[in-house]
Parts: structure tokens; sequence; C-alpha cells
């Protein structure tokens, strides 16, 4: 099992920060969310001997694409070809560090009326094929991920989450507190392309973000898994949860 951690954690730091503070603590991967100072765009404008930095430490390295206000299931194309665009400058600078892979969100729905919902489905997926192809040409993985068990969003459920990654052709990140908001969580566990994992703790309800045994998800569900990112807020949280994670994969 590879453990890793979400960048979320340590916002506001600077790359070699991440990778020093990952290493010291025994991390071998770890998953830059690409918002605010991590915006691709601004990092793609930087010094790119600044960028050199990755390839000095032994850590593998994921993108979480931006997401905030961005919608490539959004009515307006627009939107969408806004969405394309920086999902393709998540996967340039994906390529220029040496990451292996680019996760992302599958978009969402306001409106609950079938022929509406189907139609912003279908261009989710459309602008995620593209960008799908896209990694596919420059070498990187390109990786959809479930959304809480809630109407507005897509793949909240297991069967479109597998739909949405087939017919993109690309990977599926399984954000298991996600899947913890869903009656089905171990129906996520079963699809066949599944490329990493984004843990965390809740309820049950909501996407609470809490450290592993705090809230009610079966770990017996984490053993034997092979990627696995820790996404909490708070760094000390993560070192806990690795711990449990480590101690739970004794045997594995
Ligand atoms: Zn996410």
């Amino acid at each position: 099992m590879k453990i890793g951690f979400s960048t979320l954690a340590l916002f506001m730091n600077s790359f070699e920060k991440f990778l020093e503070k990952g290493s010291e603590d025994g991390f071998n991967l770890m998953e830059i969310l690409c918002e605010g100072p991590y915006w691709p765009r601004n990092v793609m404008s930087m010094d790119k001997g600044e960028l050199e930095v990755f390839s000095s430490y032994d850590m593998e390295v994921y993108l979480h694409s931006p997401t905030i206000d961005l919608n490539p299931a959004s009515l307006n194309p627009g939107i969408r070809n806004e969405t394309l665009l920086q999902l393709k400058e998540t996967i340039d600078l994906a390529a220029e560090i040496g990451s292996e892979a680019v996760t992302t969100h599958p978009g969402m729905i306001h409106r609950l009326e079938d022929r509406i919902r189907l139609l912003a489905m279908e261009y989710a997926i459309e602008t995620l094929q593209s960008a799908s192809e896209y990694a596919n040409e420059r070498g990187i993985k390109f990786s959809i991920e479930n959304m809480p068990g809630r109407s507005v969003y897509f793949c909240n459920n297991s069967l479109e989450h597998q739909n949405f990654t087939k017919r993109c052709q690309c990977h599926a990140t399984l954000d298991v507190g996600h899947a913890n908001t869903t009656q089905d969580v171990e129906s996520f566990f079963k699809m066949n392309n599944i490329l990493y994992y984004h843990i965390s703790d809740n309820n049950g309800e909501k996407d609470e973000h809490l450290s592993l045994g705090e809230g009610k998800l079966n770990l017996n569900l984490l053993k034997g898994l092979k990627n696995v990112i820790i996404e909490l807020n708070d760094y000390n949280n993560i070192l806990k949860s690795r711990d449990i994670l480590l101690n739970l994969n004794k045997n594995y």
C-alpha cells in the first residue's frame, strides 16, 4: 500500500515544503490540490527552475485539477470550454513536473428534470472525453472522482461513476468519504478501473473529512488498497490516520 496525503492540509506552503514535509514523514505519494496559489496557469508561468524541485524528491505526485466554479456539465458552453481549457492546463502541468495522474470532478446540475440532467450529463461526458484524450496524448493518466450522495452531483452512485469512466476511457478515483454518504459504499469498491483512493471518515450523511475512526466508515474496506491519499484539513490528523491505515494493513 502506498500512502500519501492531499496538500489541502498544507495550503499556502511552497511545493518544496510539501515535498520536504511529506518525505520527512515517510510518505512516497501526494496529491496537489491545484487551487489558489497552485492554480496551473499561474504555476506554468513561474520560473521553470522552481518546478525542478519535483525531480529531487522520490515522491509520486498526482494533481487534483481546479474544480471550484468550473463545471464540465454546464449548460453554458463558455463555462464548459473554460473547464476543458483548465483541465488541459492541469495535464500540461502534470507532464511538466513528472506527475503521473490528474483527477477531476464530473460536474453538477442544479435542475432535477430528467431531460435536463441527461443533457448536462452528455455535456459532462463530452468535456471529459476531450480531456481524457488530451491526457492520453501526453502520457498522463486521467481520472474522474465520485461525488457525495446528493442529487445535484454526477457520479453520486457507483453505476454512474463506472459509466462516466468507461465512456471517457479513463480511470476512477474513489473518494471513500463521498461514497460513504451514499447508501451503497461497498459497490464503489467493486469497480475495476480504480487508480487510487481519497480517504476520510464521516457520519454517513455529510462529507465531513474526519480522521479515520471518528465517523461511521467501515474501516475494513480500507484493507489491501493500493494507492491511497488521505484527504484531511489538518496535517496532524493525516499522521494519525496514516498510523491507523498502517495498522489495518499490517498483514497486506
Ligand atoms: Zn475532489
